[in-house]
């Protein structure tokens, strides 16, 4: 199925951006007909895929690239999150809850982008970085346009 809108963007590995991914990924979503619960929900879990990238992926440095690249269907949004640095070791590992490499940290982060994507994919090779891929349906999908 061809996506009916994309949109993509790259920024540097600064905790500033946090709050503009987020906010620039609900802009884009609301060309969908999202509950407002719903783009919360998408919010919190581009946060904390954004938020793991600059805290984890390059351990505070702010001279990384993420790079994010959404598409629309006219059902839901896919959000693809992607960095190049140090990967993740056990990827099952990393999933369960309250799991974290960080004892400053409740390992609280892809239990929330679980629970508020319908599915999330982890790809990730130590040394090479890690690419997560969510997807959120609306509930108020335009059956008119389901064609597309
Ligand atoms: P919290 O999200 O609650 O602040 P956390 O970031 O440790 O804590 P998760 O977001 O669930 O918890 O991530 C679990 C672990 O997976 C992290 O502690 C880290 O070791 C690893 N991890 C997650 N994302 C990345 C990433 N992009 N690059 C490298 N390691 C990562
Ligand atoms: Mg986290």
């Amino acid at each position: 199925m061809q996506p009916i809108n994309k949109m993509s963007m790259e920024f540097s590995s600064q905790p500033a951006n946090v709050a503009f991914a987020r906010v620039a990924v609900a802009a884009f979503a609301s060309q969908l007909d999202f509950t407002l619960a719903e783009l919360e929900e998408l919010k919190v879990a581009i946060s904390e895929a954004v938020t793991n990238a600059i805290v984890h992926g390059y351990a505070g440095s702010r001279m990384g690239t993420v790079c994010i690249a959404t598409e629309l269907y006219y059902d839901r949004i896919v959000v693809t999150i992607e960095d190049r640095g140090c990967g993740i070791n056990d990827v099952q590992k990393a999933l369960q809850p309250a799991f974290t490499t960080d004892p400053e940290r409740m390992g609280l982060g892809f239990t929330f982008m679980q629970s508020f994507a319908d599915s999330l994919q982890v790809h990730s090779r130590p040394g090479q970085g890690t690419r997560i891929v969510l997807s959120k349906k609306t509930s108020r999908a335009i059956p008119a346009i389901a064609g597309h």
